[in-house]
């Protein structure tokens, strides 16, 4: 087929951030391929990139600003469009402007709870926090890495100072070792598992996984530890034992590069293999075997997902995995390092770009006198100095009618937060709530205005993926209908919020063009400092940091120090805060995703995707299966002591018995109505991969 043209943009989905080209004709994206010798993927493409782009053609698609019609009910429900009636953007935009600096007269800032977006540009995340901050006066922002990442972003600043992958994902082809833990990296970063599964078949480099379930990255290991799930602190302290005893540490390197390390190999004497073995399920053979592969490796990286922060024990997970590399040296090489692998396409730069509550762009600290002063400098503006609230403790502040006005950005907190009911509860209180998106979603069902957005090919700007390469987003057509770019919208928004508080930010908002909001921001972040779009047009997407215009970007980390000057052991104690299975839930529920769908589903259930995965299913091991009698025709109910719900049973012995998955995706059976918001100390972190549920036939 003839296209009209061809544009080469960045994939809208996982954090790999391949590099695709949308074929357009009449308007229409026709199809999608890999851009050929483009980094990260070198023509490599997954289903989600090949086939799910359709999504933004949806019909279903906001393309014009809405207002609810029964506004300020005591109690919001949530209503489908019917519930909503069509405005012009002036007035949309001066009813949310009104409201907006109503609360702001009338309550201050503490009454504002805002959600900035990871699927969102670098440009419209620094413009959307700039606005929280400088307009609302609030450092209450977060987004969905809170819900993600926010375990390995706490573990890695407390131990090294530095939370992003530290290697790139071309540095796999180095790997000698390596670990995946708590990633079923071929369904969530599927280009990324084909790099990893190269290594070992065409490299030799051995893989340890570590999971309780059977992923198919197990196929290619020498090695799989099936933990009990929650149990990784453990694992990884026993580890930890085994190469402190047999001296297989770094002396040259803790001497060098690190501190406390005497303290905490102490405090590893009673963390046996055999000591494992009875908390872990894993024989303390196999716990052994790991420890003296990764202590004796040249170079050993480990890599992980979800499965290690998604935990109430997250931050220590983390720091488990830190000590090890900590003590072997496997830090500060190419391909030798501890690499999180982030879940969304831009969840690594809407956290660079300041959509966190305790930082400005670039992690400038904002409780920090010296950055508050100069980002004040920057903005024209006072700014607040006390750190703002997490996603979760916004929904705890809403409940509490602290909080009373929501703005949120692409975000579906009534899929992703952990007990929908209660999430669902806490929104039906806000007295105002402004949503810009793309689709009518379950939280935008909840909102007073709707903004419509413009979806990831209709827009200029850049995404950052997983290995902090910062890459461009190219607009290959116009929103549909009226539908505006995030950061237009968040301008205008600015400006009039600030004429009706008596402050003028015309020029503080007055951008025309996304690369203008870059350049902004790369002045205020030593890290961006180099980087500009015509460079990355030029050069294809650079690695930060990369301080300046002669500097070539960091594909590898640490390679002289850490950020926090030494890297830092952390003693640890073995805690057990999940909900545990009993009598009445006698299964352990773990959460996660499929190939086929992405996080709340709201763009693949509108792809052709969803007909390849339409149905919500559990899964469950067959000796379960018969002990329960489940056939695999049976429609079954899950049920928690938060919720309950009816899906398809999918009998597979990649779970181990007593644990049931199910995957996020499926508004109809949305797992979240069964998980236990119980929350990691540090990283304020749900505890999505472990609670307590029971299984019967359905209807
Ligand atoms: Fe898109 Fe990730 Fe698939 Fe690449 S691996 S095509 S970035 S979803």
């Amino acid at each position: 087929m003839k296209f009209d043209r061809t544009v080469s943009t960045t994939c809208p989905y996982c954090g790999v951030g391949c590099q695709i080209d949308l074929n357009i004709k009449e308007g229409r994206i026709i199809s999608a391929k890999a851009s050929e010798g483009k980094a990260p993927n070198f023509g490599r493409l997954c289903v989600k990139g090949r086939f799910g782009t359709d999504y933004t053609h949806h019909p279903t698609r906001l393309t014009k600003p809405l207002i609810r019609k029964d506004l300020d009910k005591e109690k919001r429900e949530p209503c489908g469009m019917e519930g909503f009636r069509e405005a012009s953007w002036d007035e949309a935009l001066d009813m949310a402007a009104d409201r907006i600096s109503r609360t702001f007269l009338q309550s201050g800032s503490s009454a504002f709870g805002t959600f900035c977006c990871a699927k969102a540009t670098n440009e419209d995340n620094y413009l959307f926090q700039k606005f929280v901050r400088s307009v609302l006066k609030t450092n209450n922002i977060d987004h969905c890495a809170r819900l993600c990442h926010a375990a390995s972003v706490a573990g890695l600043q407390k131990a090294l100072g530095s939370a992003a992958m530290s290697n790139s994902i071309a540095e796999m082809k180095d790997l000698d070792l390596f670990i995946v833990t708590g990633s079923n990296t071929t369904e969530t970063h599927p280009v990324i598992s084909t790099y990893l599964k190269e290594a070992v078949v065409k490299n030799n480099a051995r893989l340890i996984v570590i999971d309780p379930r059977k992923i198919e990255m197990a196929n290619f290991a020498i090695l799989h530890i099936q933990h009990k799930p929650g149990t990784d602190v453990a694992v990884y302290q026993a580890m930890a034992h085994v190469i402190v005893r047999d001296k297989l540490y770094s002396r040259d390197f803790i001497d060098r590069r690190t501190e406390g390390f005497e303290q905490y190999s102490a405090s590893l004497d009673a963390c046996t293999p055999q000591w494992a073995e009875k908390i872990t399920g894993v024989t303390a053979d196999k716990i052994e075997q790991a420890a003296r592969l990764y202590g004796e490796a040249e170079k050993a990286a480990f890599y992980w997902g979800m499965g290690i922060s998604q935990s109430v024990h997250g931050t220590d997970n983390t720091l488990s995995i830190a000590n090890l590399a900590l003590m072997c040296g496997h830090l500060g090489k190419p391909g030798t390092g501890v690499n999180p692998l982030r879940g969304q396409n831009n969840v690594q730069g809407c956290s660079d770009s300041g959509g966190l509550p305790n930082i400005y762009p670039g992690y400038q600290n904002v409780a920090d006198e010296e950055s508050a002063l100069k980002f004040e400098k920057a903005w024209g503006t006072d700014l607040n100095r006390k750190p703002g609230l997490t996603t979760l403790e916004m929904s705890d502040a809403i409940g509490e009618g602290i909080i009373s006005d929501f703005i949120i950005m692409g975000e579906n907190p009534l899929m992703s937060e952990p007990d929908l009911n209660k999430a669902r509860e806490h929104l039906s209180k806000l007295k105002n709530m402004i949503v810009i998106d793309i689709f009518l979603n379950e939280t935008g069902q909840y909102a007073d205005v709707i903004l419509p957005a413009a979806a990831f090919s209709e827009k200029n700007g850049t995404f950052t993926n997983s290995d902090r390469r910062v890459q461009l987003v190219r607009k290959a057509l116009d929103p549909p209908g009226e539908a505006r770019e995030d950061w237009q919208i968040i301008s205008e928004l600015a400006k009039r919020v600030g004429r009706r508080i008596g402050q003028d930010f015309s020029s503080e908002f007055n951008f025309s063009r996304a690369d203008e909001i870059w350049d902004e921001m790369a002045e205020l972040v030593p890290a961006f400092g180099g980087i500009s779009h015509e460079r990355i047009e030029r050069e294809d997407g650079i690695h930060w940091p990369c301080p300046d215009k002669s500097h070539r970007g960091s594909p590898y980390l640490f390679s002289d120090s850490f950020p926090r000057g030494k890297g830092k052991f952390h003693e640890l104690k073995l805690t057990n805060l999940s909900e545990q299975p009993d009598d009445d839930f006698p299964y352990i529920l773990s959460t996660g995703r499929v190939l086929y769908h992405w996080h709340g589903g709201t763009m693949t259930r509108r792809s052709v995707l969803n007909d390849i995965s339409p149905r919500p299913f559990v899964e469950i091991h067959p000796d379960d299966a018969r002990k329960e009698n489940l056939d695999s025709d049976s429609t079954v109910r899950v049920s928690s002591r938060r919720g309950s719900i009816e899906l398809d049973i999918r009998i597979s012995d990649r779970s181990p018995t007593g644990v049931l998955f199910i995957p996020i995706h499926f508004a109809e059976a949305a797992v979240n109505e069964l998980t236990r918001d119980i929350r990691d100390a540090s990283a304020k972190i749900p505890d999505y991969k472990i609670c307590a549920v029971k299984i019967e036939k359905g209807r």
